[in-house]
C-alpha cells in the first residue's frame, strides 16, 4: 500500500445531507422589503394552477446553500483533478483559452434573433468551423446543428432514410457491429430501422464476408465506429464501403473516435457517406456534467440534399444563414446548434492548426501505446491488433486471485483516479478499456500504472471504494428504483 499512501492523503471531507434534510422552516436566502400593497389571494388569481401549500420546498439561508453545493463539489472527480482514462469518451483537458473566448462579451451577448448585419463575425466563425470539419473528414458538406454524438447519429440515419425514400426504394435495415456504442442501435431504432449485427473478427476488424452474409436490398446502411471501440482501425473498411455502394446501401461512420485519425485518415476518402463529430470529445469542448455537447455531421455528395437547415453560406464577403435545401430533413436543433461549443472547438482548431491536429492524434496514439506497453504483462489482451488511441484489456489473468474488472475499477477510486471504461465494448468479456488522450503527461500515466499494479498485487480489499465520502452503492437498485420525486410528499 505504499503507492496508495503516496497518491492520496487523509484530509477532512465534510459530510453533507440533502437540501431537503437541511431545511429549517422559516429560513430564507433573501430579504424582501415589507409588503406595501394588499396581499393577493393566490387561489383566486391562479385557481387550480395555484401551487399547493404543502410542497415542502427546502428552506435555507444563503450561506447554507452556498456551503451545501461547495461541500458537494469537493466530492467530485474532474479532468482538472487528474487522469480520466474513460475509453471511447476521450476525456481530454479543456484549454482555458477556449473558455476565456467563449465567455467574452460579444460572444456571450449575441442573440439568435440578431439581424445578420450584426452577426457577420459569428457567421464567419461558423463558416470557418464548417470548412475545418470538412477538411478533417474529406467530405463536401456539413451541418453544425446536432447537439451531441447521438443526435448526430440520428440526423445521419434520418438523412439515410430520406435518401432511400428519394430513390423510390425505402429500406428498413441498418447493420451495426458488435463493437458499437449503445447509441448506434438506439439511434437506428429511433429513426425507424431494424437492426442486424455483424461480429468483429479476432483481429479486431469486421470482415467483408461477415457483411456480405447479411447484405441485401433492404439494407439502408452499415453503421460502424472507425477506429472502432477496440481502438483498432477497420482494415477492410474501403472494401466494405465499395460492397455497400454496389448494393445501393450507404456507410455511416460513428466519428466519436476521430481523435485517433486527425490529419491521418479521412473517412470521406474511404467511402463514408456520413460521419458525426463529437466536438466535446475530439475538440476539447467540456464534456460530462459541464455539457452541452455538439455533434456536427459531414456527408458525401449522396446525402447533401437532405442535410438539416439552416447552414452558413458565404457569398462574396457576406455570410448568411441559408434555408435553401428543398429535400432537407428539416431542423434538428433550435437556431444554429450549440454555438458556445462551436466557439471552443474553433479556438482549439485555430490554436493547433492542421499540423497541430495531426500531432494531437499522434500523441494520443503514443500515450495509449505507452499504457499498453506498461500493462500488457499484467492484463490479458483479448484482441491482438495494433493499438490506436485506446487499448482494451480484460481481467482473465486476475480471476484466480478473486479480482475482477469491477473491483479493480472501484479500487482505483481509492487511489484518487477515475476508473477506465469497463464492461464495454460488449464483445470483450469483462473489458477494461483505457484511453489516456494526448493531454496526459508520462508522469500522470505512470501514477495510473503504479496504482493499477499495486491493486493487482494486493487483491484483499473487498468493498472498494472505502476512502471516499460514499462507499460502494448498489448500482442495480439505483437504476431500478429511481427516486426523483421523493421529496414531493
Ligand atoms: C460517446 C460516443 C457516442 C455518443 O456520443 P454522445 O455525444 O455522448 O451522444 C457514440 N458512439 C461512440 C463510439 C462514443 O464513444
Amino acid at each position: 500500500m505504499e503507492f496508495l499512501k503516496k497518491t492520496t492523503s487523509q484530509t477532512v471531507v465534510l459530510e453533507e445531507a440533502t437540501l431537503f434534510e437541511n431545511s429549517r422552516p422559516g429560513a430564507c436566502g433573501i430579504a424582501l422589503p415589507p409588503l406595501d400593497v394588499p396581499a393577493a389571494d393566490v387561489a383566486k388569481v391562479f385557481g387550480n394552477w395555484a401551487r399547493p401549500n404543502d410542497l415542502h420546498l427546502p428552506e435555507l439561508s444563503e450561506p447554507e446553500v452556498v456551503r451545501h453545493f461547495t461541500r458537494l463539489s469537493t466530492w467530485n472527480y474532474a479532468i482538472d483533478l487528474g487522469i480520466y482514462p474513460l475509453g471511447s469518451c476521450t476525456m481530454k483537458y479543456n484549454p482555458r483559452l477556449n473558455e476565456e473566448i467563449a465567455r467574452s462579451g460579444a460572444i456571450l451577448e449575441a442573440h439568435p434573433y440578431d439581424p445578420e448585419e450584426w452577426t457577420q463575425g459569428h457567421l464567419a466563425v461558423m463558416h470557418e468551423l464548417q470548412e475545418d470539419l470538412m477538411r478533417v473528414t474529406g467530405h463536401p458538406a456539413v451541418s453544425l446543428q446536432p447537439a451531441a454524438g447521438a443526435q448526430g447519429e440520428l440526423t445521419g440515419l434520418m438523412m439515410i432514410a430520406a435518401y432511400h425514400r428519394a430513390q423510390g426504394k425505402p429500406r428498413k435495415t441498418i447493420i451495426t457491429a458488435d463493437t458499437a456504442h449503445g447509441t448506434n442501435p438506439a439511434s437506428a431504432a429511433l429513426a425507424g430501422f431494424q437492426i442486424v449485427q455483424v461480429t468483429t473478427d479476432q483481429d479486431g476488424s469486421v470482415h467483408p464476408e461477415a457483411v456480405k452474409a447479411v447484405l441485401n436490398n433492404d439494407v439502408a446502411a452499415l453503421m460502424v465506429t472507425n477506429p472502432n471501440t477496440l481502438g483498432v482501425f477497420e482494415k477492410h473498411i474501403k472494401t466494405i464501403a465499395d460492397m455497400l455502394h454496389e448494393a445501393g446501401a450507404l456507410l455511416y461512420i460513428d466519428g466519436a473516435n476521430l481523435n485517433a485519425v486527425l490529419g491521418i485518415a479521412r473517412p470521406g476518402d474511404y467511402g463514408a457517406d456520413v460521419i458525426q463529430f463529437n466536438l466535446h470529445k475530439t475538440f476539447s469542448t467540456p464534456h460530462g456534467g459541464g455539457g452541452p455537447g455538439s455533434g456536427p455531421v459531414t456527408v458525401s455528395e449522396r446525402l447533401i440534399p437532405f442535410l438539416p437547415v439552416p447552414f452558413v453560406e458565404k457569398k462574396g464577403d457576406a455570410f448568411s444563414l441559408s434555408f435553401n435545401r428543398p429535400q432537407t430533413i428539416g431542423r434538428v436543433k433550435a437556431f444554429v446548434g450549440n454555438y458556445g461549443m462551436f466557439i471552443r472547438a474553433w479556438c482549439y482548431i485555430r490554436a493547433l492548426g492542421g499540423e497541430g491536429l495531426r500531432r494531437v492524434s499522434e500523441d494520443a496514439i503514443l500515450n495509449a501505446n505507452y499504457l499498453r506497453s506498461q500493462l500488457k504483462d499484467v492484463f490479458n489482451m483479448p484482441i491482438n491488433a495494433p493499438t490506436l488511441h485506446e487499448v482494451v484489456f480484460n481481467d482473465r489473468n486476475q480471476r484466480d486471485s478473486g479480482l475482477e474488472t469491477t473491483k479493480i475499477a472501484k479500487r482505483l477510486i481509492d487511489y484518487g483516479m477515475h476508473p477506465p471504461t469497463v464492461h464495454f465494448p460488449l464483445c470483450v468479456r469483462n473489458a477494461i478499456m483505457i484511453e489516456p488522450t494526448e493531454t496526459e503527461s508520462r508522469r500522470e500515466m505512470d501514477r495510473f500504472v503504479g496504482a493499477v499494479k499495486e491493486i493487482l498485487a494486493t487483491p484483499d480489499v473487498e468493498q472498494a471504494p472505502v476512502r471516499v465520502p460514499r462507499e460502494r452503492v448498489d448500482e442495480t437498485k439505483a437504476a431500478r428504483e429511481l427516486k426523483l420525486r421523493h421529496v414531493f410528499r
